[in-house]
């Protein structure tokens, strides 16, 4: 399988995946929603921390299962841990430095009807 290199916006965090791109997802959960965030899913196997674990900022929102990261320089969120399987990533398809995404197709997820914890789950 085909392997990727991933980076945020400054740099400082650093990653790779390996990847087919049989598809792509967007969410419609109110953290995707904001994020704007189109993701490649890969097994832990598949992906390698190159750089900045200490710059990785984590976010947990709802049943705190899911881990969201970001780099606390330059704010971009790079990947997460998934709430329905945290053996897998969902990886932001747009921090792929040199990977040619056209054509790819993309499954809407429907995240909204995912139970929610607590009136601030939301
Ligand atoms: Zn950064």
């Amino acid at each position: 399988m085909p392997s990727y290199r991933g980076s945020c916006h400054c740099g400082a965090v650093a990653f790779e995946i390996k990847t087919d791109f049989s598809e792509f997802t967007k969410c419609d959960c109110s953290l995707c929603r904001k994020k704007n965030a189109v993701m490649a899913k890969v097994h832990e196997d598949q992906f390698e921390l190159l750089e900045g674990e200490d710059r990785l900022g984590l976010y947990q929102w709802n049943t705190r299962t899911a881990k969201h990261y970001f780099c606390k320089s330059c704010g971009i969120y790079t990947f997460h841990r998934k709430r329905i399987d945290p053996a897998f990533f969902g990886v932001n398809v747009y921090c792929l430095d040199d990977a040619d995404l056209t054509g790819v197709p993309i499954v809407e997820v429907d995240g909204k009807s995912m139970f929610v914890v607590g009136p601030d789950g939301r």
